[in-house]
């Protein structure tokens, strides 16, 4: 059995949803791709917005291109409190769940992107209390929380 669905989500369009509970730790699925080289992502116009949503670094030499249909992971939301990580091992790279998720949990990893000045362009709904209203990965969310004051 599958350990999500996709089902329509309270963050964003589709998401991830836990088909059962799921232990901490557990490989939930494959993030799949198409393997690049990171001169390739370097030089390719597609990744140039600094945003690479579905870009992974694999290792020195090689990046994961994720933005395919075939990838289903890449429906997972970014949340600010997120239940999985993601994490290469070998050239595959893998969602696992950093906390111990209950059936019928949306799942939702950290996308990780840096604070820079479009941040505003990537507004953040994941409604969990300690949200920063944008998606930048957690240790740059205080630069957010500084400017609100
Ligand atoms: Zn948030």
């Amino acid at each position: 059995m599958k350990l999500y669905k996709i089902k329509k989500s309270k963050i964003d369009k589709n998401g991830l949803y836990a088909n059962q509970n799921i232990k901490k730790g557990t490989k939930i699925i494959e993030y799949k791709g198409k393997i690049i080289s990171v001169k390739q992502s370097e030089t390719n116009p597609k990744f140039d917005n600094g945003k690479a949503i579905y870009l992974f670094n694999i290792n020195k030499k090689y990046d994961l291109d994720g933005d395919f249909k075939f990838n289903t992971a890449r429906l997972i939301n970014h949340s600010c409190e997120p239940n999985c990580e993601v994490f290469g091992s070998g050239l595959k790279i893998w969602v696992y769940a950093m906390k111990n998720i209950k059936k019928d949990e949306e799942l939702s990893y950290d996308y990780g992107f840096n604070y820079d000045d479009d941040y505003k362009a990537y507004p953040c709904k994941c409604g969990t209390k300690n949200c920063a209203g944008y998606i930048v990965r957690q240790g740059s969310r205080w630069r957010i929380k500084k400017k609100r004051k």
